[in-house]
């Protein structure tokens, strides 16, 4: 699954991959593409089922085509490394195995079980998000796949949400020796704004405000008709969203020559650790205990596509996938030793929900 690549940017590679995890599953579960997202409902043991238990994975990977040849699949050191191994195709990986053990093993499944893999998380999840929210809101729990915490593997029953805005500043071009008098800098008046903006940071609440990319002006002669700043924002709480987002809409320019537009705003709502949350945790606890592991839980500024199912207050449990260090970096890797853990844990879940 790591050798197959699968770059968020190129569709081609994303669906392939996407067939490769269809074809392994081929005789366990019927799997039908949803537009660029594969939906497959397996066939688990049990008679009746009631309701519906949500897997959600994502095929698509923050890694371009080639980076095997530099960062190749492999095992060294009681690990797996590669590109996508944590994040998060050994989800995807524990998760067939899974439901391939509640198979042989023949233990019954309450429930419908379907497992969603969108083509787009890494890169904001925008044609994904309507089909995760319609199969979320038919299901009793959402079970998400991506990586766990640190080297321990916690959970993730937190998550905050994330959003961008982008703050474009008019101004007035002229000479900057000839004419200085006359211009109005774009460059100067974003470097005002940004300073109230980074006072939208409140740590003690957990709502950061981060302008991570600025660009303006021309050249070095001329007085900048135009600027603009590229923001992210991480709130803990839904409620933070509002008055944040009035903020950023309440900037005036300093200098009236200027204009200043404001877009954007909430791109993934928070994964609040809910009642529901809670319940999913303590009963994946218990689950775990029975497999000799203490499983701990966490809150993490990262966002992933079960910020959406929490935010309908459907139960989700996120950090379910591989146990290991680097997502994003080249020292990507997941710990040999936690894969049965997880594996059962998956499955104990699945019987248990
Ligand atoms: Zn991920």
């Amino acid at each position: 699954m790591v050798e197959c690549e699968s770059p968020s940017d190129d569709s081609a590679a994303v669906a392939r991959f996407q067939e490769l995890l269809a074809d392994s599953l081929a005789g366990e579960a019927i799997c039908r593409r949803s537009g660029a997202n594969l939906v497959c409902t397996f066939q688990l043991p049990g008679k009746r089922k009631s309701g519906q238990i949500m897997a959600l994975g994502h095929a698509d990977t923050v890694w371009p085509s080639g980076t095997l040849q530099s960062m190749p699949f492999r095992q060294q050191a009681g690990r797996l490394h590669g590109p996508g191994v944590l994040d998060m195709k050994a989800g995807l990986a524990f998760f067939m195995f899974a439901t391939r053990a509640l198979r042989e093993l023949e233990i019954a499944v309450a429930r419908r079980v379907i497992l969603q893999v969108n083509s787009d998380e890494e890169t904001g999840s925008r044609t994904s998000r309507a089909l995760t929210e319609k199969n979320a809101r038919a299901s009793a729990a959402v079970l998400v796949l991506e990586p766990g915490t640190g080297l321990e593997g916690k959970l993730k029953t937190a998550r905050k949400g994330i959003g961008d805005y982008r703050i474009k500043v008019r101004g007035v071009a002229s000479h900057a020796g000839v004419d200085f008098e006359k211009g109005a800098s774009a460059v100067l008046e974003l470097a005002n704004q940004l300073r109230r903006i980074a006072e939208f940071t409140d740590l003690q609440r957990g709502i950061t405000v981060n302008p991570g990319v600025i660009s303006g002006g021309s050249r070095s002669n001329v007085i900048a008709a135009e600027a603009e700043a590229l923001v992210d924002i991480r709130i803990p709480r839904l409620r933070d969203a509002a008055p944040l987002d009035r903020k950023f809409r309440s900037l005036r320019s300093l200098d009236r020559r200027c204009s200043i537009e404001v877009t954007g705003g909430l791109n993934r709502p928070p994964m609040e650790r809910s009642d529901g949350v809670r319940k999913l945790f303590t009963l994946a606890r218990k689950l775990a205990k029975e497999l000799g592991i203490d499983l701990e839980e966490s809150a993490t500024g990262g966002g992933s596509d079960g910020n959406f199912t929490a935010a309908l207050g459907i139960p989700t449990l996120d950090g379910l996938g591989g146990v290991g260090e680097g997502a994003h970096a080249v020292h990507e890797s997941i710990l040999i030793s936690r894969i049965p853990d997880r594996v059962a844990l998956i499955a104990k879940l699945l019987a248990a929900i």
